[in-house]
């Protein structure tokens, strides 16, 4: 059995990996320290024969025991307000935790994916974002701390790749929504779902022209394996290319759901992206792929998915196991 190590597993896109490499056949270890990953995401893997877990914070070094044929490296909080929160925690484990990542995956000579973002196209002046773009980051803004280590992240990446010849992938992850998603993340589809099961109203940042363009999980899921198996080593962009402004969203989002809240207008925050859309040009041709899944199948599936959790996860406080992983 070929053994795949997922970093970040607890969270939303590494449990839905995990799932997905269980599926495939493959022998699964996943790390986590739950920082923002929830161990509900993985309960139901823990009984699997080829599921092994690991509680640790892979800023610290990494040890695994045997062969290891891939490594998905997705630990990373990846919400505006986490970049706020823990900002020296998101610094550390895009840079100190991909280099060990890469360590290990040089130690075992293994194949690795790592997640990186649309947002090291920052906010971005050309539209839409291809590959070739450089981006628009403002490093001391406050999403500098995730844009800043998620562009070393990849530049590391390519030196390990060029300078050891380690065997590499890079996925620019685009906006992903779906079951498991963290219900307080402060991200837009959390919050909407979070606002419209409580019976509040819709909080839009800005005037709400702002576009983003959401991409479903399986999608994504289905893309990220596609690329583990290519034998393309330079960042390809997986997201759908299906753009919508904030206002119009959080409307479809009330009809959908028949819900009666109200839209209410709030700050943009700073440095928030005004425009964002993947060009999918490279992952069609490449890797044969494109999204199946539209947004109101999704959105509908999403909803399911958050209209069960139970009422104290509803109105649940943040950030459980912060002090285990701060020092100050
Ligand atoms: N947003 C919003 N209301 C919310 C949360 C987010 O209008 O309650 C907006 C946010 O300003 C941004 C977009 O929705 O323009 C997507 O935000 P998110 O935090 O999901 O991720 P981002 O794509 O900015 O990283």
């Amino acid at each position: 059995m070929e053994r795949v190590l997922i970093t970040g597993v607890a969270g939303f896109l590494g449990s839905h990996l995990a799932d997905k490499f269980l599926t495939e056949g493959f022998e699964v270890i996943g790390i986590d320290n739950f920082i923002t990953g929830n161990p509900k995401n993985i309960a139901h893997l823990n009984p699997h024969p080829h599921f092994q877990f690991i509680e640790q914070d892979i800023t610290n070094y990494i040890n695994i025991e045997g062969d290891l044929h891939y490594i998905l490296h997705f630990a990373s909080p990846a919400s505006p307000i986490d970049y706020l929160r823990i900002p020296i925690q998101t610094l550390k484990v895009g840079s100190l935790g991909t280099h060990n990542v890469l360590g290990l995956a040089k130690a075992k000579n293994a194949r690795v994916l790592i997640a990186s973002t649309s947002e090291v196209y920052g906010d971005p002046l050309v539209h839409p974002q291809t590959e070739e773009y450089y981006g628009n980051v403002n490093p001391i803004g406050p999403r500098g701390v995730y844009d800043e280590a998620k562009r070393f992240q990849e530049a590391m990446t390519m030196a390990y790749h060029n300078f050891h010849g380690l065997d590499t992938r890079i996925v620019r992850i685009f906006n992903t929504y779906g079951p498991r998603m963290r219900l307080n993340d402060g991200r837009v589809i959390p919050a909407f779902m979070g606002q419209i099961l409580r019976g509040e109203d819709l909080t839009v940042f800005g005037d709400g022209s702002q576009t983003r363009s959401f991409c479903y999980v399986d999608d994504q899921v289905e893309g990220i394996f596609k690329l583990l198996f290519s034998d393309y080593h330079l960042p390809v962009n997986i997201g759908n290319p299906v753009e919508i402004s904030i206002l119009d969203f959080a409307k479809e989002i009330i009809a959908l759901t028949n819900g009666d809240s109200k839209i209410i207008f709030k700050d943009l925050p700073v440095n928030d992206p005004m425009q964002r859309c993947p060009d999918i040009t490279k992952a069609k041709k490449i890797l044969n792929w494109e999204p199946k899944i539209d947004r109101k199948t999704g959105m509908k599936k999403t909803f399911a998915y958050f209209k069960s959790l139970k009422p104290e996860e509803l109105y649940q406080v943040e950030y459980k196991n912060f002090d285990k992983y701060i020092k100050r």
